[in-house]
């Protein structure tokens, strides 16, 4: 990205004005992360000392900036906590007399194990039978990602997503299954590397329909 000459004002960000000349502005699309620093700064210090009991020099080259690098990707990894799920349907909610299945099948999942906080890996497929109400479908992906941004475990995971689903969008039904590679199990402890968790979670005419839930089983094969 350039920060070219022929630049006017296009976001305040703190005290600092971030001056993008024309082309950028038009081309490109700029996501901002930010961290609130006394957060940063409190994680960072304990990961210092973290670095220094696992005996390793927290002031050597490589490690000088890791301890703020790790506090921002942990609270990257959990920001999902101060999200809400229910809020995120509702931004995009239309009446639509549509009363067949949605399906959306494969979403990249990227979560974190609450019992050793290392990355579990996966993939989500989402169902569910309007009953009057449909919702964007990016809106459903985006849920997955809500509640995927937390410390978790898979089986909480599945629910979670269910039940914001069910309860917002007030569908006929739900179904919800998600596979996933656990690094706690695939990189220490039993260390098996192929080993897939699938967890799955139904409402509605999902759990009473054996119909319904085999046609979604079917298609998510
Ligand atoms: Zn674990």
């Amino acid at each position: 990205m350039s920060y070219g000459t022929s630049s006017i004002p296009l976001m305040v960000t703190g005290h600092k004005l971030h001056y993008f000349d024309i082309k950028t502005i038009i081309m490109a699309y700029i996501k901002e992360e930010r961290y609130d620093e006394q957060t940063t700064a409190a994680i960072a210090a304990h990961y210092k000392e973290i670095l220094r009991l696992l005996g390793e020099d927290p002031e050597r080259e490589g490690l000088v900036k890791t301890p703020e690098r790790v506090a921002k990707a942990l609270q990257f990894l959990t920001h999902g906590s101060q999200q809400d799920g229910a809020e995120i349907l509702r931004s995009a909610m239309f009446n639509e007399e549509y009363q067949q299945m949605v399906l959306v099948k494969d979403i990249e999942l990227y979560s974190t194990c609450e019992h050793h906080v290392m990355p579990f890996i996966g993939k989500a497929h989402v169902a569910y039978i309007p009953n009057g109400t449909i919702t964007g479908l990016s809106k459903i992906a985006r849920v997955v990602e809500t509640f995927a941004r937390r410390l978790q475990v898979q089986e909480r995971l599945t629910t979670q997503i269910r039940d914001c689903i069910q309860d917002t969008l007030n569908p006929l039904g739900v179904a919800v299954v998600i596979e996933a590679s656990h690094t706690c199990m695939t990189l220490r402890g039993v260390q098996k590397a192929n080993a897939v968790t699938t967890t799955s979670a139904f409402s509605g005419i999902f759990l009473k329909d054996e119909r319904t839930r085999n046609e979604f089983l079917n298609l998510i094969r």
